[in-house]
């Protein structure tokens, strides 16, 4: 184990001083080095990305790739996913050679004690999204020390102003797209030749879940088709701390 690794291990009660002394360090790094200094930090077996495989995702599914494509990737299968999703998830793993993707599933108990209709996300989201996202995310970190996403301070909201590197409950929580711009996003795209999510062609600038997402229109925030006419912005996994 390197000397950060070991720091890490030995850091028991809190791991906020080394999330600061880190988003010091990272604070205008590149992703790549970012999540580069997440696997020093906890180690290869301690590191899970989380991918909603969804209209940027493979940018930051190709930055991982080349650090190490060998890293965890943890993809929350709802149930409500649409096909194509699914079918992009299997398309980006064949192209960027993706060595361990999880595609992880609401527990059934759950499904049948709050959702016997199918129809939570209507009558109550954010307990649909606890069901199916916050806890079976909680379940899959398990595991691990460290979690990586692809939030961007352009996307706006309670995103505009995130940290390179924060904490989420026990864990650190690196953000390596943070500082990076729509156009870099687009760059990165343009010069690994990645596919787009089959979706974005007919309008879907970001895609979540089938009854949640709807297709934005010129001018319009590119997350606006999320959980259209609601309050809900977020679905929780970025907004509740993961125990
Ligand atoms: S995005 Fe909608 S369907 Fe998906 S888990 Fe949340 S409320 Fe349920």
């Amino acid at each position: 184990m390197n000397a950060m690794a070991t720091q890490f291990a030995s850091q028991s009660t809190s791991v906020l001083p080394i999330a600061d002394e880190l988003d010091r360090a990272l604070r205008d790094a590149t992703p790549a080095e970012i999540i580069a200094a997440a696997l020093k930090t906890v180690g290869r077996d301690h590191l899970a990305v989380v991918s909603s495989f969804g209209t940027e995702s493979a940018a930051l599914l190709k930055v991982m790739a080349d650090v190490d494509p060998a890293i965890p990737v943890i993809f929350l299968d709802t149930g409500w996913l649409f096909e194509e999703t699914l079918a992009y998830r299997d398309t980006l793993i064949a192209k960027l050679g993706l060595r361990d993707v999880r595609s992880i599933k609401p527990l059934e108990e759950d499904l049948k004690r709050d959702d016997p209709d199918q129809e939570l996300w209507f009558s109550n989201p954010d307990a649909c999204c606890r069901i199916r996202k916050v806890e079976p995310l909680a379940r899959a970190l398990r595991p691990f020390s460290a979690w990586v996403n692809g939030r961007k301070r352009f996307q706006g909201g309670v995103r505009a102003d995130i940290p390179v590197v924060e904490v989420d409950g026990a864990r650190l929580k690196f953000n390596p797209f943070a500082n990076v711009s729509r156009e870099e996003i687009k760059d990165i795209y343009a010069r690994a030749k990645l596919p787009q999510h089959p979706l974005q062609a007919s309008g879907f600038m970001s895609v979540g879940c089938m009854p949640c997402t709807s297709r934005t229109t010129e001018g319009e925030d590119e997350r606006a088709g999320r959980w259209r006419g609601r309050a809900k912005t977020e679905c929780g996994i970025h907004t509740m701390k993961i125990s």
